[in-house]
């Protein structure tokens, strides 16, 4: 081997599988100049310990992708790389409890089917036929996933490896990077051997990975959010009768009861079993018990009577389990992001680093992190919407004691079902509006966006608000007749929403507007008014959707979503010119959305300076409400005349006592979900992703082809060839009890003709709402279509891409 490379384009900090899957990808991208590090052997951190499984099932598309596409380069890496691999690919079985658990997998093989995947419902008969061992008597049936098995990490690892060396890519072992530095646009990383240039940095350092993090601080990083936990499973010794099966019928599928929430795999003649259990440990977590600097190939002291009663269900459960003691127990560190979920793209604030860490799940998602990781590199963009793992996600609020309190529940929770009203209530409260008091006093019962505690509905005395109450898929529930009478208030007289933590930046300097205007393919508005503009990336896909303020042509203003915060930011400040400055003003204004018929008479009372006669979309900049200074800016996401009332913070308790003591009535996001469904408004990372194009996602009129704009050729060519689908709102023609969940399937003869995006009950058109993608033929409105919801076919009809709720926008300009 050649002397140590002190030049490379990109070095990756870590050798686990998720390391070396990204070396491979960067190398087959013909990115060979790449090196990686590992301070031990490959694999000495989780991945050597790992179990090795690899389901397909996701209940999330993104990670449902990256599932399926690791799976298909497993099956045919050995030969790809020439390095056999003990990979044996029995299928799954999971089991299901309850309905509820049903309707869950329903929905996994909905999307499971249209991603290409042969993922079956199973009735209980059928689990007994595929795993004979099994006691059924309690069970409401299953799940089969062909493609679910068990590799072997540490060959996996290496086989990557063997890929990327062969085409030209460097790993040096036994090199713990040791720092970082940057010098001329250029990183340094330091090594005991020698120090590597390159352009960019990797952290995929596993459970080190907040460790390696800190060293980019100085360089605009944060804190990586994350904290490790330990997760155990143990072998038992051989069992007889696992022996003659496996002679007859082969090895067992493996098993997972994920209402007890354990997995049961056979591994050569005996069994393994591995619990999440609910009385988890966090590990490294206190001052008096610091990660070591190296725990290479080390694990936990066994704790087994966390596991007892996992242990005994599972007994219960396949009684064969119980012919063998327990055998080797391994206890490892795993390493988990608040949402359990991993950290793969842009290092939030730093130029040209990337994390590809924290993986819960690194054997059966490291193939396609890997895919999603060199996408990032070589290209700025990855091929699938990938925000469920984006760094960004998270911003300031993911302090040490909110990470692992989430962890914590994330662990606990691993197969817990994720139904849409359940609001998890670990590491919460981080970020109050100031009104918050008063939202509480109200009967607020709250959700997390970005950390901001926003009032999701408002209870009444007597209503039930345990959690255990929001355990359901279906639109009832507690909530349901109180965000009725919300939506009716604001459709009839005039509610209040503060919508705490809208993400805005202020954009100044030389040139401002024009520069903006370079990057959005939609018409700024004049000053004085607000408008959406949609930015694209260069494939003419919507990277994300800002309202607009154009204050001069050096000033620009931007309000955006909550959870968009360092997202969008990064969108502006990476391309930024010299001389154009960007702020992110999120902290300080509240807006307060006073929305409804009512809402002009409520207002002109409290409000001195501003002109409630302006029209619709017209931006106030000054003048007083109730005595406080604010700006007063006439749009409403519910879709009725209003106003968004942006104040500094500590000036809201007024505007808000004196407005609800003038009428509106408070209403919550809820509610606001439903109203903007109604106007066809589309949601941030639902409706609006980097999966589609400006045109399918149906935003043609904000689209300008009469200037220059990033995509702007590959939309003209899209045009030119026509759509492959298109945005469509849909109606269900008979509702059930559930609404669309995001990608249910839409279905015309029997074939899948497009998606859901988002999807919910309208209470002003009394109807149930599904906005989707469907294929361009069928885009007209009065065509039939059907959507499956939860395994049920619903016969729907699409209604066009318009409004439903007062679709020429009457009320807005009232
Ligand atoms: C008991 C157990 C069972 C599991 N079972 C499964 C399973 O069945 N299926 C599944 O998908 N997942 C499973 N996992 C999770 C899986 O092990 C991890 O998600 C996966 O191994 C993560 O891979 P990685 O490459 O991200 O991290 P790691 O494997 O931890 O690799 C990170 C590497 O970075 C190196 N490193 C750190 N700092 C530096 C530095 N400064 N310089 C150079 N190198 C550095 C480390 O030495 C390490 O080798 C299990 C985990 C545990 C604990």
């Amino acid at each position: 081997m050649s002397s140590f490379p002190t030049t490379a384009r990109v070095v990756i900090i870590g050798g686990g599988v998720v390391g070396a899957s990204s070396l491979y990808h960067l190398a087959k991208a013909g990115w060979t100049d790449c090196v990686l590090l590992e301070k031990n052997e490959l694999t000495a951190g989780s991945t050597w310990h790992a179990a090795g499984n690899c389901p397909s099932f996701s209940t999330s598309w993104a990670i449902m992708n990256m599932q399926r596409y690791s799976l298909q380069l497993y099956a045919g890496l050995a030969d790809a790389v020439d390095y056999p691999m003990n990979y044996h690919v029995t299928g799954s079985v999971r089991l299901a409890h309850s309905t509820n658990r049903m309707m869950e997998f329903e929905r996994a093989r909905g999307m499971g089917r249209y991603q290409g995947l042969g993922i079956e419902m199973m009735s209980v008969s059928d689990i007994k036929d595929r795993y004979p061992f099994i006691e059924t008597h309690d069970l409401a049936g299953g799940l089969w996933d062909p493609d679910d098995g068990d590799i072997d990490p540490a060959q996996l690892t290496q086989a990557l490896a063997k890929g990327a060396r062969d085409l030209g890519a460097r790993i040096e072992r036994f090199c713990p990077a040791t720092g970082i530095s940057r010098e001329n646009g250029e990183w340094i990383v330091q090594t005991d051997k020698g120090d590597i240039r390159c352009e960019f940095v990797v952290n995929a350092a596993g459970y080190y990975a907040q460790r390696v993090g800190e060293w980019f601080r100085p360089y605009g990083g944060r804190t990586v959010p994350m904290a490790v936990m330990s997760h155990q499973y143990f072998m038992t010794g051989e069992i007889p009768e696992l022996v003659e099966n496996t002679r007859q019928n082969g090895k067992l599928p493996l098993l997972r009861d994920v209402d007890t929430s354990y997995y049961l795999r056979q591994e050569k003649h005996g069994f393994n079993l591995g619990p999440y259990e609910r009385n988890c440990r966090a590990h490294w977590v206190t001052p008096d018990d610091q990660m070591p600097d190296d725990f290479s190939f080390q694990l936990y002291p066994d704790d087994l009577d966390r596991l007892e009663w996992y242990i005994e269900d599972a007994m219960a459960r396949v009684p064969l389990l119980g012919a063998s003691g327990v055998g080797r127990v391994i206890n490892g560190p795993i390493p988990y992001a608040p949402d359990g979920l991993p950290l793969v793209g842009p290092m939030p604030g730093v130029p040209n680093a990337f994390e590809a860490c924290v993986f819960t799940f690194g054997i059966t998602q490291g193939g396609g992190a890997g895919k999603v990781l060199a996408e990032w590199i070589t290209e700025g963009q990855t091929e699938w919407d990938m925000w469920a793992i984006d760094p960004r996600r998270y911003t300031d609020y993911t302090d040490h004691d909110h990470c692992v309190a989430k962890a914590r529940e994330t662990y606990g929770h691993e197969y817990s079902m994720h139904f849409p009203h359940h609001e998890w209530p670990a590491g919460r409260g981080k970020k109050l509006a100031t009104v918050h008091d008063r939202q509480v006093a109200a009967g607020a019962q709250f959700g997390a966006f970005n950390g901001w505690e926003r009032p999701v509905w408002y209870a009444k005395d007597g209503d039930d608000t345990s959690l255990e109450g929001t355990e359901t898929w279906a639109r009832s529930g507690p909530w349901e007749p109180r965000v009725r009478e919300e939506c009716e208030a604001v459709r009839d007289t005039a509610g209040i929403i503060a919508i705490t933590g809208f993400s805005r930046y202020l954009v100044k300097g030389p040139g401002a507007r024009d520069w903006v205007d370079s990057l959005t393919a939609s018409r700024l508005p004049k000053p004085g008014k607000i408008s959406l503009a949609y930015f694209p990336d260069s494939r003419g896909r919507i990277l994300t959707e800002m309202s607009v303020m154009v204050h001069s042509d050096d000033e620009v203003g931007f309000i955006t979503a909550a959870g968009a915060q360092w997202h969008d930011f990064e969108i502006l400040s990476r391309q930024a010119p010299d001389g154009i400055e960007i702020t992110d003003n999120t902290l300080q204004a509240e807006c307060l959305l006073v929305t409804g018929p009512g809402s002009r008479d409520m207002l002109a009372p409290l409000a001195d300076g501003h002109d409630l006669s302006a029209p619709w979309l017209t931006v106030s900049p000054a003048g007083t409400v109730a005595g406080q200074q604010c700006a007063m800016v006439r749009v409403s996401f519910a879709g009725e005349l209003g106003w968004e009332i942006h104040c500094d913070p500590a000036t809201a308790p007024a505007i808000w006592d004196a407005v609800t003591a003038a009428g509106a009535r408070p209403f919550g996001m809820y509610a606001l979900d439903s109203l903007r469904l109604e106007k066809g408004y589309r949601a941030w990372k639902g409706d609006l992703s980097t999966d589609y194009s400006l045109l399918q996602g149906g935003l043609d009129r904000f689209t300008r082809f009469d200037k220059d704009f990033p995509g702007k050729a590959a939309l003209e060519k899209e045009q030119q060839q026509g759509l492959t689908k298109r945005f469509a709102v849909m109606t269900l023609d008979n509702p059930g009890d559930c609404d669309a969940p995001y990608m249910a399937t839409v279905w015309k003869d029997g074939e899948i003709v497009g998606e859901v995006t988002s999807g919910g009950w309208g209470y002003r058109v009394g109807k149930s709402i599904a906005l989707g993608l469907v294929r361009p033929d069928l885009g007209a409105a009065g065509t039939a279509v059907d959507i499956d919801i939860f395994g049920q076919m619903f016969a729907a009809t699409v209604q066009g891409d318009g409004a439903l709720w007062d679709p020429t926008n009457q009320r807005l300009r009232a």
